[in-house]
């Protein structure tokens, strides 16, 4: 069975999340954890977050994605804008202790200027200073497009994120179709593009995909999402991705340029693409 589902709102809270996403059709979904821009965090209500576990496991969802806030540099030469990318994350795999057995996902930072050696160095520093053997959660580096100094452009940089963790198996990568796109890896060789993902990480690493379309060719490094079949990936390359033998299992999520009816839509289509 294909497992897929959207983008979603947190701003009823959890139990709601899970409603709306049994509405279109969906058995996963991604929210932040925060406002996407960081900032204050809403109080967690236990029992919202029980009523979602229940629901989850009675309907046989897959694993959940939680995104960070994308504003978080970890990377940052500013020891400040580190300090709050830190507590923010930390913060934020406390509360998914309420949640526990979901993936947390976020874009591994941006080196400014200082190189992405150093920029490794330091996301590798602050998730050895969050991670912790007892959590009950996965966190996912994100694959990236390559806008400006961003890192995780390139399956080398996540490796090397990745080697230098040592609670290294509560670690794992998202791989987002517009953003290895965009990032200049090929989906119409997607046997290859996985073989290298293999080689450089290890495929039992994938524990989540972002599936977008992406408004730009292949290597443009801009990071603009475009509904399915509506950008330079398309439709059929896409069928692939969620029919690959090494990827079909996975939790599959739109990040679409849309709203519930169109994400319904494209939840269906999608269905309608898989081949069980
Ligand atoms: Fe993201
Ligand atoms: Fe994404
Ligand atoms: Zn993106």
């Amino acid at each position: 069975m294909l497992h897929i589902g959207c983008h979603l709102s947190a701003s009823k809270g959890f139990e709601a999340m899970g409603r709306t996403a049994l509405e279109i059709g969906a058995d996963t979904f991604q929210f932040f954890t925060r406002n996407p821009r960081g900032s204050q965090a809403k109080e967690i209500d236990p029992q919202d977050a029980q009523a979602l576990r229940r629901l989850l496991q009675e309907h046989h969802f897959a694993p959940l994605i939680a995104h960070a806030p994308y504003t978080l540099n970890p990377a940052s030469a500013d020891p400040k804008t580190r300090d709050f990318a830190r507590q923010t994350l930390a913060d934020d795999l406390a509360r998914m202790e309420h949640l526990p057995g979901n993936l947390y996902n976020f874009h591994p930072g941006s080196h400014v200027g200082q190189g992405a050696e150093e920029g490794i160095r330091l996301i590798v520093q602050t998730l050895n200073d969050i991670l912790t053997p007892a959590q009950h959660t996965t966190v996912l580096l994100e694959t990236m497009a390559g806008k400006g100094s961003e890192i995780g452009r390139s399956f080398e940089e996540l490796k090397r994120i990745l080697d230098g963790v040592k609670e290294n198996d509560k670690m794992g990568v998202c791989l987002d179709t517009c953003h290895v796109h965009d990032a200049g890896y090929s989906l119409a060789a997607l046997d290859d593009t996985l073989a290298l993902f293999d080689k450089q990480i290890g495929l039992s690493r994938l524990k989540a995909v972002h599936l977008n379309d992406s408004l730009n060719p292949q290597g443009a490094h801009k990071d603009r999402h475009a509904l399915i079949g509506k950008g330079h990936i398309g439709t059929e390359l896409l069928a692939g991705v969620i029919n690959h033998p090494a990827l079909k299992h996975l939790p599959f999520c739109l990040e679409t340029p849309n709203d519930l009816p169109g994400y319904a839509k494209e939840i269906a289509l999608l269905r309608g693409l898989y081949q069980p």
